[in-house]
């Protein structure tokens, strides 16, 4: 059998062989097929990346923003050139449906449209005469070598939300994609190669902590934009920060949904059912609890728990199959662990989606959705993240009482009410604390032309991915004050 390719950086406009000690397996998660060996680059190859984008920045930040968005203009095309080939390649190697990696993709494309509006986006202001004869204006600058650091769950879109905006505002580029997921970023650095952006310009370092860390110490990076788990999270942030970097670190999530006894009880399941177990529960977006009050209860139950075993387990690429296999075995385990602490803490199984059987595809790590039923508020299980296709159901007697509890958790990263009351949703959206709301949506995902909002231990940093957020994040203000008396100008 022919080795598996060993994958390479793009740095300074060219592939370059990472000299790392150490490789990782890149694993289908379906089949169990190493589709490649990533390098876990050291610390010398952050730098060589970091110092090609400060060459490059110089010539960058002064190219006019219309120029530089013809750039982003050529890599949209190329985008849906090779749409349904980077659509498999996410399936292959992160698991995810063909569905599901096509609606990622189409996503990255927005941000890339969103980032085109750079000229107009990144304008400053102008007040004339703030005193007699003087004039004040703000304009807005980039701020130079910026980086950003990807988790395993959506390899072509987390990218996007920051990398564009990057660009078009003048800054040169680091990307160190989730090590588990390196295979879309490859082959998107391949388009950028084709785009001809100047070289430095974007650079692609693959890699895992050690490489993690070179970019929080290096003096040349000056901005971090970090989605991952919570600890990871505030490590970066805190490190950065540390360090004199600006940062906005995106971490997990334990997202709430409330029915109440009005919602629209088939639209609803439908619309929990994908929230929970799409993207095998791996979405910082899935539905993690539903909270249901009153009576919503008995209709419910009964109806999620025929959408969860009714849901087509198996391979993503096949096109009808609606859910796939979670992202490793090590995660598949340490979801069944937590299956099995929330029966411990006295939830009841409502379905069990354990050791699945899934035919032709024994060494994928697949789980069928599972339900948690009668999960106490204060135990464990109904805190901590399990990114999986796992949802537990709570009861409580009213919507404060279910507005408390989701107060009540550590992460905001969103909150959904199901419900046809148009007070009970203004209650909801107003006193919830969390960033991202769903009224009768499931996955609440800003488009790209709004922030992406986590509140609380689901984000660090004050402005978020995405749109005007990104703008502010990837520019530095700079006010000019200014004077020009009269008799110093010739009279024509
Ligand atoms: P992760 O935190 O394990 O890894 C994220 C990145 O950090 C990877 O690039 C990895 O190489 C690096 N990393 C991992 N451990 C590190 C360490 N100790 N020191 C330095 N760097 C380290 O996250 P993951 O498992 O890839 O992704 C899943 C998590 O991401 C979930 O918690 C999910 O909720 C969260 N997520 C959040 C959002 C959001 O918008 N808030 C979006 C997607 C995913």
């Amino acid at each position: 059998m022919a080795e598996p390719e060993k994958l390479q950086n793009y740095i300074n406009g060219e592939w370059r062989n990472s000299k790392a000690t150490n490789f990782q397996d890149v694993i289908n998660p379906a089949t169990g097929e190493i589709l490649a060996r990533v390098p876990l680059s050291p610390a010398a190859e952050v730098d060589e990346a970091a110092q090609a984008a400060a060459e490059a920045f110089q010539e960058w930040r002064r190219t006019p923003a219309t120029e530089r968005i013809q750039y982003l203009f050529r890599l949209k095309y190329l985008l849906e050139e090779h749409f349904e080939e980077l659509a498999r390649i996410i399936t292959m190697e992160c698991g995810k449906t063909i569905h599901e990696s096509r609606g990622e993709m189409r996503r990255a494309i927005e941000n890339v449209e969103v980032a085109c509006g750079i000229p107009t986006m990144m304008q400053g202001g102008i007040l004339e005469d703030i005193a007699r004869g003087i004039d004040e204006f703000m304009i807005r600058q980039p701020v130079g070598v910026c980086a950003a650091i990807c988790p395993f769950n959506f390899p072509g879109m987390i990218p996007f939300w920051f990398m564009p905006y990057a660009l078009a505002c003048g800054n040169t580029y680091i990307v160190k994609p989730s090590e588990r997921v390196p295979l879309t970023m490859q082959k998107i650095f391949h388009l950028l190669e084709e785009v001809g952006f100047p070289k430095g310009v974007v650079n692609l370092v693959n890699g895992a902590k050690e490489t993690v860390d070179a970019i929080l110490e290096h003096p040349v990076i000056k901005g971090i934009s970090f989605v991952g788990s919570t600890p990871v999270a505030k490590y970066v942030y805190a490190r950065g920060a540390a360090n004199g970097k600006r940062v906005q670190a995106q971490g997990g999530a334990k997202n709430p949904i409330i029915v109440l006894p009005d919602a629209d009880l088939e639209m609803t399941t439908r619309i929990v059912a994908d929230s929970a177990f799409g993207c095998a529960g791996q979405r910082c977006l899935a539905a993690s609890l539903a909270i249901t009050v009153g009576e919503a209860r008995h209709t419910f139950v009964e109806a999620i728990a025929d959408a969860a075993v009714s849901r087509k387990v198996g391979y993503g690429l096949d096109e009808s199959v609606q859910m796939g296999p979670v992202i490793s075995w090590q995660s598949r385990t340490r979801i069944e662990r937590l299956i099995e602490k929330g029966m411990q803490e006295g939830a009841g199984l409502l379905v069990d989606g354990r050791n699945p059987h899934i035919p032709g595809y024994e060494k994928g790590a697949f789980l069928r959705p599972t339900i948690l039923q009668d999960v106490n508020p204060a135990s464990e299980i109904a805190r901590t993240e399990i990114f999986g296709p796992v949802l537990g159901l709570i009861h409580v007697n009213d919507i404060d009482e279910a507005i408390a509890f989701i107060n009540s958790g550590q992460y905001g990263n969103m909150a959904c009410l199901f419900t046809s009351s148009g007070a009970a949703a203004r209650k909801f959206r107003n006193e919830a604390e969390v960033g991202n709301i769903g009224i009768n949506i499931g996955v609440a995902a800003p488009m790209a032309f709004f922030p992406f909002s986590g509140w609380k231990e689901s984000f660090f940093g004050t402005l978020h991915g995405q749109a005007g957020h990104a703008v502010e994040f990837f520019t530095q203000t700079k006010v000019v004050v200014e004077r020009w008396p009269k008799e110093w100008s010739r009279q024509f």
